[in-house]
């Protein structure tokens, strides 16, 4: 288990060339983008990248997170904890005609400084790895009850709810007899 913060910035042309690892934790307050996309402040992200130089001289990272947290039931609404895991190789361009030379298996990182990001290149992958729509497990989802709720009100039908007209008549002999 990681406790280190995650550095915020790094050299990547001196980390690729060294063949650097780094790694550290976030938690969900500091990547407002990724907190945003949560159910709660809750959680803990771990995020390891490895800097390395590909054979034609490509400055590469290799991004993995492994983030707990707490996201929102689309069945149920209620908050639900989830384990978000993601890996890709990123190369490093500093222009869009860089990126579109890449070959296809690598994905670009355009940075336009020496500095790269690093907190935000670990919410990127956070942001783009959520699934849209969360669901429980089956048996720990609170739908079943939200399902007998609104079937309720159609176990009684109109016809058998009283009539006001019906009350009237039946008080009326009534009243007779004790007069
Ligand atoms: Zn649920």
């Amino acid at each position: 288990m990681l406790t280190e913060p995650l550095p915020t910035t790094l050299d990547i042309r001196k980390a690729a060339a060294r063949g650097v690892s780094i790694s550290g934790v976030l938690k969900p307050l500091e990547l407002q983008r990724f907190r945003a996309l949560l159910a709660a402040d809750d959680g803990v992200i771990e995020a390891f990248l490895a800097f390395s130089k590909d054979d034609e001289g490509r400055f590469l990272i290799e991004v993995t997170t492994d983030a707990q947290v707490i996201v929102t039931c689309q069945r149920c609404l209620d908050p639900m904890p989830t384990r978000l895991q993601t890996s890709h190789v990123l190369a490093v361009v500093w222009s869009d005609e860089q990126a579109r030379n890449l070959p296809r298996h690598l994905e670009p990182l355009i940075l336009e400084e020496e500095a790269g990001e690093l907190w935000e290149l670990v919410e990127d992958e956070l942001v783009l790895g959520l699934p849209p729509y969360n669901y429980h497990e089956r048996k720990d989802c609170n739908e079943v009850l939200v399902d007998l709720a609104a079937a309720e009100p159609e176990m009684a039908p109109e016809e058998e709810r009283p009539n006001p007209f019906d009350v009237l008549a039946q008080l009326k002999p009534s009243e007779k007899n004790q007069e």
